[in-house]
């Protein structure tokens, strides 16, 4: 069953957001990108993320320690020994990373570790 969101992705996209695969750490655009504005999915333009939230997690993906309400569901992932929470896309439900609590990064304890190949980010000022 082929989402219709996915039918214009590159084979790179389409390997993350589909396929739930996960770029190589410090590969992606976004890594070391704090511009304001903010990101929507790469899939099916749905707003994800505000640049506020966006940190320098170290990780090598971008991090994110809050998410826009309602734009992100998560699902228990048991791929890996250690349990891990994946998040997908709301609205398309292409898959986005995975999310953690308890690492005291940032005030909020939470990281949105995501693909960069997820996302785009839409700057602020190209808004006006
Ligand atoms: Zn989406």
């Amino acid at each position: 069953m082929e989402n219709k969101y996915f039918k214009n992705l590159t084979d790179e996209e389409r390997e993350i957001l589909a396929n739930k695969g996960t770029e190589a750490p410090f590969s992606g655009e976004y890594n070391n990108h704090f511009e304001k504005g903010y990101f929507v999915c790469r899939a099916c333009n749905n707003k994800l993320y505000e640049s506020k939230t966006k940190f320098d997690s170290g990780c090598g993906w971008p991090s994110f320690d809050d998410e826009i309400p309602g734009a992100i569901v998560r699902y228990q992932d048991n791929s890996l020994v250690r349990q891990r929470t994946e998040i997908c896309c709301s609205k398309c439900d292409g898959h986005l990373g995975h999310v953690f609590h308890g690492e005291k990064i940032t005030p909020k304890d939470t990281r949105h570790c995501v693909n960069s190949l997820s996302i785009r980010f839409i700057a602020s000022s190209s808004l006006e």
